[in-house]
């Protein structure tokens, strides 16, 4: 199973009946099979009653169109289905269906939140061969927000620094991330997070990989450092607890599903240097 974003549909590629991301305020539609979850596959939404806002091809799924849209606000999930938050959903869908899930959410709250030029309050349109919106009366063109953000595993030694954040679960540790700023490059921004939230100074980054996070709309960049000076620092306000930890003796971490918890295990099962 792959997810392959892309704007347009060609007709040879698709065979079997599409998936549908239908998300009401946020939340997305989905199939209740006890436990399990799945998304709705079905020719049409019209078929299960369901009139839909704002349809998007967003790409495919070994053969199967997915597609984005919005419900109205007051209608009801058909029988067997309900809406639950895409955050909860992140971690039991199949990767390739929280991905494109992602991408659905996204892109259709982009859709709804560009409806008109920010600039001279004409409704905007789809803009014909770009992923982009177009306002007809001044060509302003709006492409989708992504917000880059660093997220970084430093090491000393056979330690990882941890942090515990106002934003996690209570207990929850995780590796130091931040949002980019505007004029910053992604090394500049590493080294002021880390800085900033726990007083400890780096060296050597190494890109380590990133993920898609669309809670709302970031791209997560991971890196890997060594420490270079400092003593550690909670900065009290957005992180309330810093420190350093052996793989032996590893606090709460975040889901297997993110990049955060990924770069613990890439730490936890590194071979001495
Ligand atoms: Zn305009």
């Amino acid at each position: 199973m792959n997810f392959v974003p892309e704007l347009k549909h060609d007709e040879k590629d698709i065979r079997q009946t599409p998936y549908w991301f239908l998300f009401q305020n946020e939340r997305l539609l989905i199939h209740e099979n006890g436990p399990a979850v799945s998304i709705p596959c079905m020719p049409d939404p019209l078929l299960v009653d369901l009139s839909i806002l704002h349809r998007r091809h967003i790409g495919q799924i070994d053969g199967h169109s997915c597609y984005s849209a919005a419900l109205a606000e007051g209608a009801s999930p058909p029988e067997g289905m309900r809406f639950e938050a895409l955050r909860k959903l992140f971690s039991c869908l199949d990767e390739p269906l929280a991905v494109a899930a992602g991408r659905a959410a996204q892109l259709l709250r982009w859709d709804q939140t560009n409806q008109y030029c920010g600039r001279c309050k004409t409704p905007t349109r789809r803009h014909p061969t770009e992923l982009a919106r177009i306002c007809p009366q001044c060509n302003l063109i709006v492409y989708p927000r992504i917000s880059p953000a660093v997220i970084v595993a430093v090491i000393r030694g056979d330690e990882i620094l941890l942090v515990r954040t106002r934003r996690h679960a209570p207990g929850r540790f995780s590796v130091v991330s931040g949002f980019v700023e505007p004029g910053e490059t992604l090394e500049q921004c590493v080294e002021r997070e880390v800085m900033e939230e726990t007083g400890i100074a780096v060296k050597d980054l190494c890109y380590f990989g990133s993920q898609a996070w669309p809670f709302p709309d970031s791209l997560m960049l991971g890196f890997t450092a060594s420490y270079a000076g400092g003593e550690v620092m909670a900065d009290g306000s957005e992180i309330l607890e810093a420190g350093w930890f052996s793989a032996g003796n590893l606090p709460l971490l975040p889901e297997p599903v993110t990049i955060s918890r990924r770069l613990v295990d890439w730490f936890a099962g590194r071979k001495p240097a």
